[in-house]
């Protein structure tokens, strides 16, 4: 089998856009996949392009390690963001044909059924005000879904530091979630790699007493020393790692015993191959994966089969039930979270078992819309312009 051509589609939503890359074959398959990007969606297609027409026109989807080499070394250059989103989406849509190849869904080619549920955590439910009781009640609406996890950022725009007045809300804010859900629902705080290391401990100290499942980016990504010292100041786990693009960016985080969960991005971190190979590195630190999932139903997919097959997969993170909901009718068989479970069930249908559909997408074209988690009211998720000022407070 050969691959003849790339398409990709653009879907805006107003927060997000989603970009889906089909590949299409020489024996009629098409497989497909799907990265959501982070504000620089152009440049993502174009290194698609710049990719595809090199290392995947022409290749056998069989071969994700070559593809992926022609990435990581024949490039010379270091591949971060931007190069390894492109090849997760082109790795994810070969693995789609893999497993339509041979008539198998792919969590069958990984390793096989591992476990029954793969367990998941809702997101982008509390798009209202940042008032306590307000975001009280929208958790209530969560669980009432089946979920037995969520997780919040409630710094508002915060960067770098944080007043006693706004540490007094967000504190607040948690505690009023904490009422809602219950004892035994899993709370997991996102920092968005905001503070200094100072602040994000003084922080943890306010919030230790809601019990929250974990401290998620404390520090910015690149910020290791911060990282440690945050590791010293507070008895929480810390998740972190969706902002990492290569194996050896976990190299300090799992060495220095930085990090709890490894929260990963399957599309921005060379696909399904890239994330397995980590799985394997990360299981002999006894640290398990929650990857980190914007996208909608195509790379959610990709991370439900991953999640049937790694032993070391602890929950996935979901948008879809609460943010844009209309992006499920993108594919023909959305892999959805079962109410009874608080997961996704295992799918059956050979690849990833959803089929992109380009007629709704073209309904919802690509619209340049930005996000910028420094703005006041970003929560919204109704987009938010990329402004430096917004930043500096
Ligand atoms: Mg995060």
């Amino acid at each position: 089998m050969k691959i003849t051509n790339i398409v990709t589609t653009v879907v805006g939503t107003p927060w997000r856009e989603l970009t889906y890359v089909e590949l299409e074959t020489d024996e009629g398959l098409v497989g497909v996949g799907e990265v959501r990007m982070v504000n620089k969606t152009e440049t993502l297609i174009a290194a698609i392009q710049e990719i595809g027409n090199r290392y995947v026109i022409g290749a056998d989807p069989f071969d994700v390690e070559r593809i992926a080499w022609g990435v990581l070394w024949t490039e010379y250059g270091r591949a971060g963001e931007v190069a390894q989103s492109a090849l997760a989406a082109i790795d994810i849509a070969c693995w789609d044909l893999i497993g339509q190849a041979c008539g198998q869904p792919v969590w069958k080619l990984l390793g096989g059924r591992f476990r029954s549920v793969v367990p998941a955590y809702a997101n982008g439910w509390y798009q209202g005000d940042r008032e306590p009781e307000a975001i009280g009640e929208l958790a209530k609406t969560v669980v009432a879904r089946g979920y037995r996890g969520l997780k919040l950022d409630p710094f508002g725009a915060a960067s770098a530091d944080l007043t006693t007045a706004e540490l007094t809300r967000s504190v607040s804010i948690v505690e009023a979630v904490r009422d809602a859900v219950g004892p035994d629902v899993d709370i997991m705080i996102e920092m968005h790699g905001r503070f200094r290391s100072a602040t994000a401990v003084r922080v943890a100290g306010a919030l230790e007493h809601l019990a929250p499942k974990w401290l998620e980016e404390p520090v910015p990504p690149a910020n290791v020393h911060g990282l440690r010292n945050v590791r010293l100041g507070t008895r929480l786990p810390i998740a972190t790692g969706e902002r990492i693009h290569g194996i050896e960016d976990a190299a300090p985080l799992l060495e220095e015993g930085l990090v709890d969960t490894l929260q990963v991005d399957v599309t921005h971190f060379g696909g399904i191959t890239g994330l397995h190979k980590l799985a394997g590195w990360a299981a002999a630190y006894n640290v398990p994966l929650a990857p980190h999932n914007v996208c909608g139903p195509v790379s959610t997919a990709a991370n439900v089969h991953l999640g049937v097959a790694t032993p070391n997969f602890q929950v996935l993170e979901h948008f879809n039930d609460f943010a844009d909901t209309w992006v499920l009718d993108l594919v023909d068989h959305p892999h959805l979270v079962d109410p009874r479970t608080g997961g996704f069930p295992v799918p059956e249908r050979p690849g990833l078992g959803v089929r992109f559909d380009r007629e709704r997408a073209a309904e919802h074209p690509s619209n340049g819309a930005t996000f910028n988690l420094f703005a006041v009211g970003w929560e919204k998720r109704e987009g938010t312009a990329l402004d430096v000022a917004s930043t500096l407070h």
